[in-house]
Order: structure tokens, then sequence, then C-alpha cells
């Protein structure tokens, strides 16, 4: 009854667009485009809500893909 049925069940899902950035790199552009337009964010003894979010974006995502890439 061997009949090799154990097909992947990916076949509707595409290779990602090319030129779409990943997922860290997006995160880092937003920090650095908002850093860079933002005082607060620019004044080392102070960071904004949003710049903070960002930054929280940004580090959350390289711990993601590190523990992707080492396990
Ligand atoms: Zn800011």
């Amino acid at each position: 009854m061997d009949e090799g049925r154990d097909t992947p069940a990916a076949t509707g899902s595409g290779p990602p667009i090319a030129g779409d950035l990943p997922p860290l790199q997006r995160a880092y552009r937003r920090y650095v485009t908002h850093f860079l337009k933002c005082w607060d964010c620019r004044d080392l003894d102070r960071r904004c809500d949003e710049g903070e979010q960002l930054w929280r974006d940004y580090t959350h995502t390289g711990d993601a893909t590190g523990r992707q890439l080492s396990g």
C-alpha cells in the first residue's frame, strides 16, 4: 500500500518576491528612517515612543533570525 503520497503540502506557496527586503532589513530601515527625522531619537539621552517601538521591532526581528539560523 505504499503509493508514495507524502508530497509536501507547500504547492500553493511560491518563492519570495524578488527585491523584497528580509524582515530584519525592513525593520532596520524603518528605524533608521524614523531616527533621521526625529530629534528625540537623535539625542542619545532620549528616545520617543515610536523610536523605542521601532528599535524593539528591529532587535526582536534580529533575535528571531539569529535563532532560526542557529537552530
Ligand atoms: Zn523618535
